[in-house]
This record gives C-alpha cells, sequence and structure tokens, in this order.
C-alpha cells in the first residue's frame, strides 16, 4: 500500500524548520503539485528550495514544514502563480501521483496535497471569521483573537470484503461518482455516532441490500487523495445473496469466484490488498511476485 515505505521511514514530528537550499519542497497551487518530469515514466522528482530562488520572495517564511522522510525535512510553498521556475518542473494533479514512482515520495507528495488542502479550507477561523496562524507548537492553525484550534482534516470511512465462501462481492462506481474503472469493494464514510462495524452493516445494507456478519478488522490506511482514514473489514454474508443495487452510486455489483477477481500487481490501496488476500490467501505477496516479478504486490 501507498504507507507501505519501509525500508524508508516517514517521521510526523512537528518541527518549527526553514528549508536549507538542498531540501525538497512541494510547491502547490490550487490542488495541484509542482513535480519534475525525468523521461522515465511516471517517474516524478520533487524539487529543491534552492530552485524556488528569485521565483519565490521570502521563501524561507513562506514555506511550512511539513514531515520528515529518511530524516530529511519537507516543505510546503502555497502560490497562486501559473508559471514555473524551470520548464521541467510541471504542475501535476493528485491523479497523476497514484502511479508515482518511487512509492515513498508519491506517498510524501499525496501527504503534501492533503495537508495543503486543509490550510486552504481554514483560512478563516470558522468560529469567529479572524485569518488564522500556523501554531508554533504543533500541526495545527490557531485563530489569534478566539483561540479555536484546528487539527488536519482526517475523515474515518471503512472498506469491506464481503464474502461468502468462494465468492467476493465486487462492484464498479457509476463515471459520475468516481474516477476510479475497476472493481470496487463497499466503502463509506463513518456518520456521526457509529462504530467502525455499524458502518459496515450500513454501507452494505444501503449499496447492496445484503446482510453481514463475522465483521473483522483487517489492516488501516491513510488515504490522502480524499482526506481519509480507511479502516479495511472482512465480513461475511448473512443469509440471502440476492443482490439489491443502489443505482445513484454503483452501475453494477455482482459475486466473482476467487478465480474471476483480476489480479493487481500495483498495490496502492487497502481495497486491493483485501481483494488479493482473498484471492491467494496470507501469501499473496509472494504469489503476485512468482507470477508478475520482483515490482509487483
Ligand atoms: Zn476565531
Amino acid at each position: 500500500m501507498i504507507q507501505d515505505i519501509a525500508p524508508h521511514r516517514y517521521d510526523n514530528t512537528y518541527r518549527q524548520e526553514t528549508p536549507k537550499p538542498e531540501d525538497p519542497v512541494f510547491c502547490v497551487q490550487r490542488g495541484r503539485i509542482l513535480l519534475r518530469e525525468t523521461g522515465v515514466k511516471n517517474r516524478l522528482e520533487i524539487p529543491a528550495a534552492g530552485e524556488f530562488t528569485g521565483w519565490a520572495d521570502g521563501l524561507s517564511e513562506q514555506a511550512v514544514y511539513l514531515f520528515a522522510l529518511d530524516g530529511r525535512p519537507y516543505f510546503l510553498l502555497e502560490t497562486e502563480k501559473e508559471e514555473t521556475p524551470d520548464p521541467a518542473l510541471v504542475w501535476k494533479k493528485s491523479q497523476d501521483i497514484r502511479a508515482m514512482e518511487p512509492m515513498h515520495l508519491a506517498f510524501a507528495a499525496i501527504t503534501a496535497l492533503q495537508l495543503a488542502r486543509w490550510r486552504e479550507s481554514r483560512r478563516f477561523c470558522g468560529r469567529c471569521g479572524h485569518r488564522t496562524e500556523h501554531s508554533r507548537t504543533e500541526r495545527a492553525l490557531v485563530c489569534p483573537a478566539c483561540g479555536l484550534t484546528e487539527y488536519p482534516k482526517i475523515s474515518p470511512a471503512i472498506i469491506v470484503a464481503v464474502t461468502d465462501g468462494n465468492r467476493l462481492l465486487m462492484s464498479r462506481y457509476v463515471t459520475a461518482r468516481s474516477a476510479y474503472r475497476g472493481y470496487a469493494l463497499i466503502a463509506g464514510f463513518v456518520e456521526i455516532g457509529e462504530t467502525f462495524e455499524e458502518t459496515v452493516r450500513r454501507e452494505v445494507m444501503e449499496e447492496v441490500g445484503l446482510r453481514v456478519k463475522n465483521i473483522r478488522y483487517f489492516k488501516s490506511q491513510p488515504w490522502a487523495f480524499t482526506d481519509t482514514e480507511m479502516i479495511g473489514f472482512f465480513a461475511d454474508l448473512d443469509g440471502e445473496d440476492t443482490i439489491r443495487l443502489q443505482e445513484d452510486e454503483l452501475s453494477e455489483a455482482g459475486w466473482y469466484e476467487r478465480e474471476e477477481i483480476p489480479d493487481e500487481t500495483h498495490i496502492i490501496s487497502v481495497g486491493s490488498e483485501l481483494k488479493m488476500r482473498f484471492k491467494y490467501g496470507p501469501d499473496w505477496e509472494r504469489i503476485l511476485r512468482e507470477k508478475y516479478g520482483p515490482a509487483a504486490g
């Protein structure tokens, strides 16, 4: 998954730091991020602070410390400029980052975009309307007038692999609801007052009209693309297997035998891992690597 970056190390301890010329900077403008194209497909590089000299005034005051990766600090620079300091630096959308390599830098880039989105939406205090400021002690925006503190937005959502013996329930989203065109699992945001298990039961009932039992936690995943923390589960079908589709959300859903589940070789999401774990069992990574080579899984 995109956050599984070992042996690289992500450290989100908050620090007060200003960038040195060699430190990487994520320059963000309206949901897009400035990355260097290398000529190799999907391989993108992060520019260094020194490359913005003369392009961004007062970079060291403007740049916001984000996190460290392998001990190196990463910074955020927010801009309104359209032109870039170097023709090889190109504005990239979050979809471009899904396939970005290497994956530890894709994880850093998408996390930076999430933080930029949060800062943009909290520029003014939601309680009194005053302009917010960055906290000096933690990763938070603080209102200097009334003291309201806002932390990065993270919305919990569940994703569940509903199984019935050798069969897995998979669906496709309607085009207007999601850009993702592959087979998906049932997923949805946790609503107020719910436990994760209640969200699982409600979403499965709402989307496909089925009951589930034996809900088992699998793994969780920060999913910065939608400001989400995904909580992955397995669950067994309980009773009747006839699907009643929620048509405004899903275009199709059905039961698929293990052998019918398409292999996935670039596993960035917990949804993909749930599918491969069901199809191949606990050895899924080794099996995919034997079939598709060392880069798979
Ligand atoms: Zn306020």
